[in-house]
């Protein structure tokens, strides 16, 4: 394989553009040519796309959001729109496909893969929500934003005696709540992989507030419900003042960590690898530091699930 193509697409995550800097360098190592697509599928179906030079992936390695621009696209999702790319890609001579995004993305990647066209996933996502690999990239940055803001809101929780909310994001998983709320030291966690009771929630923040604690953190991921109706409910049920911070994009945003910068050079060298054995149909991840790949099927067909170790160690050490 002499030409390859690189999009970011879905949801931006910190680390993506260590990703693209990875693909482009190592592709251009072994003698390949890269083509950048802006704007994800969407990009690909207009013609959107740059030849990528060494230089082109310079001082990005430390910046957060994606160079590539990310985009959500219908049109791409039809049989007609993945025709207009292929064409596209025909069109430039691109021969394989390195797609950065979440699941949904991997899905347009397979739908290519399927109409004989190779494409390889790689996991960028601050959700940590896809199977296959320990992380995706942007998860770690997006920890430590959220606790710097837990360690904030905990200075004035304790100085009003209050009970604190934080409502963070992760769609349907609940790892950014779980690291979070371990790192931060919240009272409760509650993420949608376990149904918690919610009269344990008060039980617990009473049993907290008659032995004196000063104040009480809840980690809440969004795919639970919502921070502002269990705040009404907490504040009705106990008689404690009690707070909500959603936190929102500032999650998304940032320059990527050490550990991100590194899991997007490895996972997006790995991916240029996989396409010059003629690969395609497959993901990229990271398992217990190992580099690994698997086919989107088993991606697809296998539930991400949060680490049950963690889980009870967090009731254990809120006790
Ligand atoms: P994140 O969850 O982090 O936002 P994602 O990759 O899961 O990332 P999606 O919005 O689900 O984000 O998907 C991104 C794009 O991938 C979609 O806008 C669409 O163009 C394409 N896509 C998603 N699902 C499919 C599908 N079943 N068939 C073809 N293309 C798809």
């Amino acid at each position: 394989m002499k030409k390859i193509g690189v999009l970011t697409s879905g949801g931006d995550s910190p680390g993506m553009n260590a990703a693209i800097r990875a693909v482009v360098r190592k592709a251009i190592f072994h003698e390949m040519e890269v083509y950048g697509i802006k704007n994800g599928f969407q990009g690909l179906m207009e013609g959107n796309i740059e030849n990528m030079d060494l230089g082109s992936v310079g001082d990005i390695i430390q910046r957060g959001g994606t160079i590539l621009f990310s985009a959500r696209s219908e049109e791409f999702k039809t049989e007609a729109g993945q025709q207009r790319a292929i064409e596209q890609l025909k069109k430039f001579g691109i021969e394989g496909l390195i797609v950065i995004g979440g699941d949904g993305s991997f899905r347009g990647a397979q739908k290519l893969t399927d109409k004989g066209f190779p494409c390889i996933g790689v996991p960028g996502t601050i959700d940590n929500d896809i199977s296959g690999t320990d992380f995706t990239i942007g998860f770690d940055t997006s920890l430590n934003t959220i606790i710097q803001a837990v360690d904030k809101i905990r200075d004035t929780a304790t100085s009003h005696e209050r009970t604190y909310i934080i409502e963070v994001m992760g769609r349907d998983a609940g790892d950014l709540a779980l690291w979070a709320g371990l790192a931060g030291g919240a009272e409760s966690i509650l993420i949608p992989e376990k149904k918690e009771d919610f009269s344990g929630i008060l039980d617990r923040l009473k049993r907290g507030h008659d032995r004196g604690k000063k104040h009480s953190i809840i980690l809440l991921a969004e795919g639970v419900g919502s921070g502002f109706d269990y705040g009404d409910r907490i504040e009705k049920e106990t008689k404690l003042e009690t707070r909500v911070t959603v936190l929102g994009y500032i999650q998304r945003g940032g320059s990527p960590s050490a550990t991100d910068r590194v899991l997007a050079s490895r996972l997006g060298a790995r991916a240029v690898e996989l396409l010059m054995n003629e690969q395609g149909g497959r993901m990229v991840g990271i398992q217990q530091n190992i580099l690994v790949d698997h086919a989107f099927d088993e991606v697809f067909t296998k539930d991400h699930s949060i680490n049950e170790e963690m889980y009870q160690l967090s009731k254990e050490l809120s006790i």
